[in-house]
């Protein structure tokens, strides 16, 4: 008899954007022609830049005539879009070999393939509230997991202790749902710890675009001796619009090894073998992305995100509401008003304010008594919300 997967029978229904559906549509059902504020979803809402568009329409072209088109494109990817990734690395200081970059689908894609390089039998470290991708995709993969919660105290950035015995490590910086960015002292001593127990850390940085204090880093990889430690993944998605297009891209260093087998070399083994490459349409597209026009054009865009992060950070500062977050990063972590707890305060807001939010909880149970806010909707909607959450909880 075949047998399936059975840890598919200990995933957790994922009720929290299905639930949250649920709820704006029976409010809206009662209340008709409301207007309801979605800050909740973290998708972005403003179109590719032109400088993609015009690579991809001319790619599309290129796919017309027989003297440009493309077939099969390469496994780990375009060459001339490693090329670009590679530079964008050597801007900040980071020397990487081409070979060291893969061009993906996206990260979720990577977050999940990725662990076809590690045996069944490993213990991941998963800091909480997280991304609901790691622990799915570990449970999954039949991993033992170790949830580390973060909290209000160390400002959302939890440090290693002995007592984490993991084998692989999940770092996401800037974070989601958090929006805490870690130090460089910070991944420093996560980048020793790694090292000392011989742990790989999996840092997810689809946000590093996001970051506009220079003194934080960007990548693992501005970290000494993160080279023989850390996979870097990153996404095109939040930084260049790319969701619905996907584009991403893994670092994986050819000095990362483990019990005498080299992760680069197995990755490009994976990948000869479970895909067939990006399309060359979206690796053009994606390639604009990191010319100067390009790079110009998509900060303008998280430059208008990061417009609707200030006016909520504006409000909670004024309202003396806890948070951390939105400043390098697109989403705001608050600490919910008054006690309340993370659903109670989204039931709160939809009812009275009707403002849509993501309620903490649904990242980990820490998150409880916490409420995430995300900057990429709509800027009339993100003032309009601002402005009743100041005149609800002012004194
Ligand atoms: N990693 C984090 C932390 C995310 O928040 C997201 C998407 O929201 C992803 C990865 C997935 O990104 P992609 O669209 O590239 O699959």
């Amino acid at each position: 008899m075949t047998k399936p997967n059975t840890h598919y029978k200990e995933l957790k229904d994922s009720y929290l954007f299905f639930g949250i559906a649920q709820k704006v549509n029976a409010y809206l059902e009662k209340n008709p022609g409301k207007r309801v504020l979605r800050l909740g979803i973290g998708d972005v809402t403003l179109p590719l830049c032109p400088a993609v568009i015009d690579a991809l329409h001319k790619a599309v072209d290129d796919q017309s005539k027989k003297e440009s088109f493309h077939g099969y494109m390469p496994e780990c990817g375009d060459p001339a879009l490693r090329e670009c990734v590679h530079r964008y690395y050597a801007e900040r200081g980071i020397a990487l070999e081409k070979d060291e970059v893969f061009v993906s689908s996206g990260a979720s894609d990577e977050l999940g393939d990725i662990l076809d390089l590690f045996d069944k039998d490993n213990t991941v470290l998963i800091m909480e509230p997280a991304y609901p991708a790691y622990v799915d995709a570990n449970v999954i993969a039949g991993h033992r997991i170790l949830h580390l919660p973060a909290d209000k105290e160390n400002g959302f950035l939890p440090m290693p202790d002995k007592a984490h015995k993991a084998d692989l490590i999940y770092i996401c910086s800037p974070n989601n749902p958090t929006g805490a960015v870690f130090s460089r002292e910070q991944l420093k001593k996560w980048v020793d710890f790694a090292k000392e127990h011989e742990t790989v850390i999996l840092f997810d940085a689809a946000y590093e675009a996001f970051i506009e204090d220079e003194t934080l880093p960007h990548s693992i990889f501005e970290i000494e001796g993160a080279k023989d430690c850390a996979i870097e993944i990153c996404s095109l998605s939040k930084t260049a619009g790319f969701t619905g297009t996907r584009c991403g891209y893994t670092v994986i260093p050819k000095a990362l090894e483990r019990g005498g087998m080299n992760f680069n070399a197995m990755w490009v083994r994976n990948r000869t073998t479970k895909t067939n490459g990006v399309s060359y349409i979206i690796q053009r597209g994606a390639a604009a992305v990191f010319t100067p026009e390009g790079q110009r054009q998509i900060h303008e865009n998280i430059r208008l995100y990061k417009e609707n992060a200030a006016e909520l950070m504006k409000v909670l500062d004024a309202l003396g509401i806890w948070y951390c977050g939105g400043k390098n990063a697109p989403y705001i972590w608050m600490k919910c008003p008054d006690g309340m707890g993370s659903w109670e305060f989204f039931d709160f807001l939809l009812e009275k304010l009707q403002i849509v939010g993501t309620p903490g909880e649904g990242f980990g149970s820490c998150g409880e008594g916490f409420f995430r806010f995300s900057t990429f909707g709509n800027p009339d909607d993100t003032k309009e919300a601002a402005r009743r959450l100041y005149e609800a909880f002012k004194k």
